[in-house]
């Protein structure tokens, strides 16, 4: 090329005014300096990270992984979808810091190298770009610092109070933005810039201009850079690489299917090496969004557990094991690295009602709940569990319910309804299971007498299990007892085998997702899916309207275990007279009963319980029915009404009652 015409085209002199090699020495020590801070703290949490266990595969299927980290980690889709202004916000903060450290290689590479390309159309929509990426980074700030200091969402509420530096950090990053700016202004005021660069140009008309200061801010920007760097693996910054790597190895489990146990020696987790190292990690990834915590029914009731403070503690605990430097032994030499108390209380282990909300909510797929599983599994194991929680444990190895009924008491409520069992039916097709609340429960046993007569009516070909029907085991896994279910498991398994069971009919969402996902070769139907199919093919007609506002409350084990959302708002949708509102908490984001993991029968701690708040909001809709579909909704419920004083507005029934009611009924 013409070098006359290489000369004419724009570009700027780089590393102008810091081009004298003291300055850039010094700066090239402190990047050196800074990398090696960075690497020492980097390399204590890859040890922390090593000492978990390797239990569940992680990283199969990289292809659908990697599109997974992209979109949620680097575009924010999950986010988005729940918060777009967050999601926006993160957008901005991330691409622009992105493009920034894109432009600022990009020059290193054309003042290091005899390539010259810095010029020309090049180099203007390089300064374009940079200028952009330095607004969107600004303006993501901005949003974040309005955010957390000024709207204050309810879910930053509950503080983790060892928490210092997301002040810090906001600052640090707005102050590199702005000295980038500055710099550049100055650099524009001796006409040393494009006038692509436009809030450097504007900036340029109106800063005064002298090497000193330019030289000042020059080095300030750059110092403050590379102090990002080194505080990266030491402050919440972490989250910037840990959080997708936290997405790349999510697990691919079913959401029904319970961590299983694979080594015989494991018995939960007691200490940080006996989680798996993927937890390690993800206590990385949290940036303490809150967005856990603000769902979980036992961090709204005022008890200690909080699944937020749960992964913080876990990295706290990481770090003080550690050293600050990583310098300190490690986690295999008999540190304090034990869980309980560390991380959570003992009331907090057992507060958790295995909602899953958490892990819906948390952008970065943490599995705060899995961890609090991990935890009663050991806490049970070393024989420490609180007596109410043994109490459960007995009843159910005993009696096989909860409640702790006799065996034999199981299938009185049918007496008078003449419901086949399998001895008197050995043709039938489906094995209904009742399960323990529609057997023993008051509220609920009237309405396993309407299912009787709703599956008689449909001509179904079922059979019960009668007295010999036992525990399915999923809320003996939730609070951990992981021998006690598998005995049972093997117990039903036996049964069904003896009595060539092979579809089976469930009542409860708890039941229907053990069976489903955590037994295996078995053809299950929730009851409402048989009773949306009868709908549809017209056995079921509506004869009565129902002329009622009806609100439904999402059971966790149907929904954000089974994704069953939709299906039971149609059945009430079919019912003629019924107006359907939502309560503002619906779908995934649904606020639990309090009755999963084994708090049915426990006093819960805390002091507003979870179906006080939720009965509250059902009430606040306006609605005169609180629709539920599921047994242990339907008792927490029906008993949180009653608390909160709304019982002679608002009325619990099963959908199963009001199908029953306009289809059924001969009144
Ligand atoms: S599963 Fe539910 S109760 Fe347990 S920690 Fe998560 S949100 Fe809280
Ligand atoms: S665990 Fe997830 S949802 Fe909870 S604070 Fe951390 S990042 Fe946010």
């Amino acid at each position: 090329m013409n070098p006359l015409l290489l000369t004419t085209l724009p570009t700027r002199e780089l590393l102008f005014g810091v081009e004298d090699s003291v300055v850039l020495t010094f700066h090239y020590v402190l990047f050196v300096l800074a990398a090696i801070v960075f690497l020492v703290g980097a390399y204590k949490w890859y040890r922390f990270i090593s000492t978990g266990r390797r239990d569940e595969e992680r990283l199969d299927n990289l292809g659908s992984r990697i599109w997974l980290m992209l979109k949620d980690g680097f575009a924010f889709v999950r986010l988005y979808v729940r918060e777009a202004k967050m999601g926006i916000m993160h957008i901005l903060i991330l691409w622009g810091f992105i493009l920034l450290t894109i432009g600022t290689i990009v020059l290193t590479i054309a003042d290091h190298t005899p390539f010259e390309f810095f010029k020309g159309t090049f180099y203007l929509i390089h300064e374009f770009l940079m200028d952009s990426a330095g607004v969107a980074f600004l303006l993501g700030l901005a949003i974040a610092i309005a955010n957390r200091y000024g709207l204050k969402p309810s879910r930053f509420k509950k503080k983790w109070e060892k928490a210092n530096d997301d002040g810090l950090v906001l600052i640090l990053l707005v102050v590199i933005g702005i000295l980038g700016f500055l710099v550049e202004g100055m650099r524009i005021a001796i006409g040393m810039d494009a006038y692509t660069a436009y809030i450097g140009a504007l900036l340029g008309r109106i800063l005064p201009w002298g090497l000193g200061t330019y030289r000042f801010l020059w080095s300030a920007h750059s110092i403050l850079a590379l102090i990002f760097i080194a505080l990266i693996p030491f402050t919440k910054l972490a989250h910037v690489i840990a959080a997708p790597l936290n997405i790349l190895t999510r697990s691919n489990r079913h959401p029904g299917v319970a961590r299983g146990i694979e080594d015989e020696e494991y018995m939960g987790a007691i200490e940080v090496k006996d989680l798996q190292w993927r937890d390690l990690l993800s206590s990385l990834a949290c940036m303490r969004c809150g967005r856990c915590q603000d769902a979980c029914p036992a961090t709204n009731s005022n008890t200690t557990l909080s699944p937020m403070h749960l992964m913080q503690n876990l990295r706290y605990l990481g770090n003080t094991a550690f050293g600050m430097l990583g310098m300190r032994g490690n986690l295999k030499e008999g540190q304090d690295t034990m869980l309980l108390d560390n991380v959570l209380d003992m009331e907090a282990v057992w507060a958790c009602t295995t909602c899953r909300a958490c892990m819906e909510m948390c952008p970065v797929y943490i599995e705060q709940m899995e961890i609090i599983q991990e935890m009663r599994r050991g806490v049970v194991e070393s024989g420490e569990a609180p007596p109410d929680i043994r109490d459960l444990l007995t009843n159910i190895t005993k009696q096989r319910n909860p409640w702790g009924e006799a065996k034999y008491k199981r299938d009185a409520w049918a007496k008078d309804v003449g419901v086949p069992k399998v001895k008197d039916n050995p043709e039938f097709e489906w094995l209904w299971w009742v399960g323990c609340a529609h057997s023993f429960d008051n509220r609920n046993k009237p309405i396993a007498v309407k299912i009787a007569q709703i599956l008689e009516e449909l001509g179904i070909n079922y059979a019960t299990l009668g007295r010999e029907e036992g525990c399915c085991g999923n809320d003996v896994r939730r609070v951990g007892e992981e021998g006690l279910f598998q005995m049972l498991k093997e117990e039903n398994e036996t049964a069904f085998q003896k009595y060539g069971v092979e579809r089976i009919i469930a009542t409860s969402p708890h039941c229907f997702n053990t069976f489903k996902n955590e037994y295996e070769g078995y053809n299950v139907k929730f009851l409402l899916e048989v009773i949306y199919e009868a709908i549809k093919d017209g056995r079921i007609k509506f004869k009565k309207p129902i002329n009622r506002k009806v609100t439904f409350h999402d059971p966790c084990y149907l929904g954000r275990y089974n994704g069953m959302y939709e299906l039971p708002r149609e059945i009430l949708k079919a019912i003629p007279g019924i107006e359907l509102v939502e309560m503002p908490r619906n779908r995934e984001k649904s606020f639990c009963c309090g009755a999963g993991g084994g708090n049915l029968v426990r006093e819960y701690p805390g002091d507003d319980r979870p179906n006080n708040i939720r009965a509250r909001e059902a009430a606040e809709t306006g609605a005169d029915v609180l629709a539920v579909a599921c047994p242990f909704c339907m008792i927490m419920l029906e008993d949180g009404v009653k608390s909160v004083g709304v019982d002679d507005r608002l009325q619990v029934l099963d959908v199963i009652e009001l199908v029953w009611e306009s289809a059924f009924s001969e009144e």
